[in-house]
Parts: structure tokens; C-alpha cells; sequence
């Protein structure tokens, strides 16, 4: 009975100190080292904002810095639907994909912006998984899709310049490396019941949505590409919002094998 007590008293303590009209503001890091913003109404309303581009950044840096310059290669099939890129596996330069378009779907994006934008066969797919989860009682919104080498390399250079080298290879990654170039990857949300959209973290996969999109994501064409428990083979955490298009076949035989990219295709 004192332990309820306590316990009681403890949350109504912390649920409390985020009484404010004005929303209070909280810092938190997660295990991965990304930062957060969670801003609260209301004790119960937890709205958790984060910037998925420096997320994806920090994350992409972080695999970076796991290979050495000598490790890494040019990929010779960068406008293919099975290209893979990684940490030792870089796109040419100057690589632009052929045929980016806007899929039909739900946004979290500005309009306008190219992040909306996949390669026209992926772009159909996800409109397929979109429709597939709407069916199952999902709602999926894009988030972020085509990010150029070019935006990247300047975001980079402009790090370096205003913040200096230490501070930009800690949160801005080389360009080259992502997969985002390449118009088949696609981060995705969803809505939050108290407004706005789950950030781009691991709580999506524990999420009804997050697990079907896990289980029937490669039916149409796609697979969860850093999956859990794996980031030694991968080089990234697990991100269970990062979609890759490989086609249905392809992506079919990686879901079945339960094996990551790097090994389905013997490059780990
Ligand atoms: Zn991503």
C-alpha cells in the first residue's frame, strides 16, 4: 500500500512540472545519441518532434566513421533497383536518379519539397502499401523520401563551414552514402491520436501500424532495411521507419531469408 502510494505521488509529481499552457519543453537523448525535442500540452498529451534529417545524418555519419577511406567502393549500378549502398558502398558522383516522381500518398513534408519525391516504380509501390495498410485500418504518411547528393554535399560543406569540421562529421553526413539518393527509400510516420506525427524512432515497430507494415511491407516491394538487433551487419541502428524498394520478388526473398541486405547479398 506505502509503494502505491509512493508511486502515485511520484507521477502526480512528474506529471505535474509539465503543467504549463505554454508547453513545456524537454531535452532528451536516445540510446543512439539523437536528439529530441518533446514538448507537452498537457500531462497526458506527449508530443515527440525530432529532426529526422540530422537523425538520419547522425546515423548515416555514425556508419560512416566505422569505415576506413581504403574500404570504401563506387557502385557501378547505381540507377538499379538492387543497387546497395552502405557504409563501404558510396553512389558516383554527382549521381541523380532518372525518373523521380511524387507518389499519391499522405504527407508529412512541405509540399513542394524533393524529400516527397521516389523513383516512378517505387513511388507506385508505396502508394500500393499505403492502400494495403489503409485496407487493414493503417494510415501511413510519408515523411521523407529523395535527398540529392547535392543538398547533402552542401548541407556538409555549409556544416564545416559555420560550425566547424568536429561539429559537422558528428551531425551531417558524406554525401554518397545514403540511401535516401537513390529514390528507393522512403521514411515513414504516423499520426498521433493528441495531433502531429510519431517521430522517426524506434517506438514506430511497437506500434499496430509499425508491426503491419513489418509484416506485409514486402509484398509490395519493400523491406524494412536496418532491422532490429543488427546494426553490426548493417551499420544503422534499427530504424523500423526506413523503407528500401527492391521489387516484390526481390524484397519476398530477403523478408523470407530473415536476413539483412549486407548478407542476402554477401557483402558482410
Ligand atoms: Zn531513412
Amino acid at each position: 500500500m506505502k509503494k502505491i502510494l509512493i508511486w502515485t505521488s511520484l507521477f502526480i509529481v512528474l506529471a505535474g512540472c509539465t503543467q504549463d499552457d505554454q508547453g513545456a519543453s524537454l531535452n532528451a537523448k536516445s540510446a543512439d545519441g539523437v536528439q529530441f525535442g518533446i514538448k507537452t500540452k498537457s500531462p497526458l498529451e506527449l508530443v515527440v518532434e525530432s529532426d529526422d534529417n540530422e537523425q538520419e545524418q547522425e546515423k548515416e555519419k555514425e556508419s560512416e566513421q566505422n569505415g576506413s577511406e581504403a574500404d570504401v567502393i563506387t557502385v557501378d549500378n547505381p540507377h538499379e533497383t538492387d543497387v546497395i549502398v552502405n557504409k563501404q558502398r558510396r553512389l558516383p558522383e554527382g549521381f541523380e536518379p532518372k525518373d523521380l516522381v511524387e507518389p499519391n500518398v499522405s504527407f508529412n513534408a512541405p509540399e513542394g519539397n524533393p524529400k516527397r519525391l521516389m523513383k516512378k516504380e517505387a513511388a507506385q509501390a508505396l502508394e500500393d502499401l499505403f492502400e494495403g495498410a489503409k485496407n487493414a485500418g493503417f494510415d501511413l504518411y510519408a515523411q521523407s523520401g529523395y535527398r540529392s547528393i547535392e543538398t547533402q554535399t552542401w548541407i556538409y560543406n555549409n556544416n564545416v563551414e559555420t560550425k566547424g569540421q568536429e561539429h559537422a562529421d558528428k551531425y551531417s553526413a558524406v554525401p554518397g552514402h545514403s540511401e535516401h539518393h537513390t529514390g528507393l527509400a522512403m521514411d515513414i510516420t504516423i499520426p498521433l491520436e493528441t495531433g502531429g506525427f510519431l517521430g522517426l524512432e524506434e517506438a514506430l515497430g511497437e506500434t499496430d501500424a509499425g508491426q503491419w507494415v513489418a509484416e506485409h511491407a514486402h509484398e509490395y516491394g519493400f523491406v524494412i532495411r536496418y532491422p532490429e538487433g543488427k546494426s553490426h551487419i548493417t551499420g544503422y541502428e534499427y530504424e523500423p521507419w526506413h523503407l528500401r524498394y527492391f521489387g516484390i520478388e526481390l524484397a519476398t526473398e530477403i523478408h523470407e531469408s530473415r536476413l539483412t541486405v549486407e548478407e542476402f547479398f554477401d557483402l558482410y
